[in-house]
């Protein structure tokens, strides 16, 4: 019989479908060529290769800091869904509310390779990006217009991809969404019933139990929620209970570095380069210190698709069980 299990922290229930349960082997897609194969290292009309740098005006940060041999820069988006410029006003008629669009949409340029992806780059590569996060993060955060801000990765074009260059997002919000809200909520209603974090409770949890568990190191530990909403679904969490990544040492920085790189490997040689998502989850902006909320990051493999059922009831079918996923993960010699 399937089995409907929920996430403790999200509320979310995902039906892990035992019966069409397919084996990891299956997800992969072997007609697909990685980028390090199908693509050129530099090309000449990408606008984040070296040479074809924008004006001054739109880059925000570089590092090393003024170099010309950059290792990592972060430029405005050249189609930004949210202006810098104005105030945050908002309107409410009695039945709709809008608030003017003001924010950042920032893109980090992750290497100076057209043909590479973090899986293939170094530790001390990986570092610098997790770095210009955090900078641009504190300098969203210091802004009183932002609520929230949203780091993501998308890799493929079933992540939702359009450019090739390694590249990942940092959206800064001037509200919070509700989907944000609403893991806030259940979490501060879990730290009510409890006196705990409900974050920290799950990876005592997982680590107790030891079945999804993918790989750890002295800071992070990275597993396969129990409730995983998709196959090879995978949270990298912190040890140490905190809300905000912005509070993160340098030396944690780096042993998210090693473990993110670490998960990443096991996707590209175990699955054949297979598109993804990663969102790093911090709390918002005004709750960095909530004791109910933890950061983390959640990397979500797209080797299924979602559609009709997802969209009607929030629900998901997981057509792995995690704790199979977990194991073929953790066989994957890094
Ligand atoms: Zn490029
Ligand atoms: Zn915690």
């Amino acid at each position: 019989m399937p089995e409907i299990r929920q996430n403790m922290a999200t509320k979310q229930w995902v039906i892990i479908s035992t019966e069409r349960a397919r084996r990891p082997e299956e997800f992969i897609d072997l007609s697909h060529r990685p980028v390090h194969e199908s693509l050129p290292a530099y090309d000449p009309d990408c606008p984040f290769c070296p040479g074809n740098e924008e004006g001054p005006d739109m880059e925000v940060l570089r590092l090393p800091q003024g170099a010309d041999d950059w290792q990592v820069r972060v430029v405005k988006n050249k189609y930004p869904a949210l202006t810098q410029d104005g105030e945050r006003v908002r309107q409410f008629d009695g039945v709709n509310r809008s608030i003017s669009g003001v924010g950042y949409h920032e893109v980090v340029v992750e290497s100076r390779l057209h043909n590479t992806t973090p899986a293939l780059l170094e530790v001390e590569q990986l570092n610098i990006v997790l770095m210009a996060f955090q900078t641009r993060g504190v300098v969203m955060s210091l802004d009183d217009r932002i609520e929230h801000v949203i780091y993501f990765k998308n890799h493929g074009p079933r992540a939702g991809t359009s450019l090739l260059h390694p590249h990942s997002q940092i959206i800064g919000l001037p509200v919070v969404p509700y989907n944000v809200r609403g893991r806030d909520e259940e979490a501060r209603r879990f730290f009510d019933d409890t006196g705990a974090c409900v974050y920290c409770a799950m990876l005592a949890d997982e680590l107790k139990e030891r079945s999804r568990l993918i790989s750890e190191n002295d800071d992070f530990v990275a597993f396969q929620p129990y409730a995983a909403l998709s196959p090879f679904h995978t949270w990298i969490m912190p040890r140490e209970h905190h809300p905000s990544f912005l509070m993160v040492s340098p030396v944690s920085i780096r042993r998210l570095a090693e473990i993110c790189r670490d998960i990443l490997r096991r996707f590209h040689f175990g699955l054949n380069d297979p598109d993804y998502n990663i969102v790093l989850r911090s709390a918002p902006v005004k709750a960095w210190y909530a004791d109910h909320l933890h950061w983390y990051v959640s990397v979500i493999p797209r080797v299924t698709q979602t559609a009709g059922f997802e969209l009607g009831s929030g629900m998901y079918i997981n057509t792995a069980l995690p704790e199979h996923s977990a194991a073929f993960l953790r066989s994957i010699q890094v």
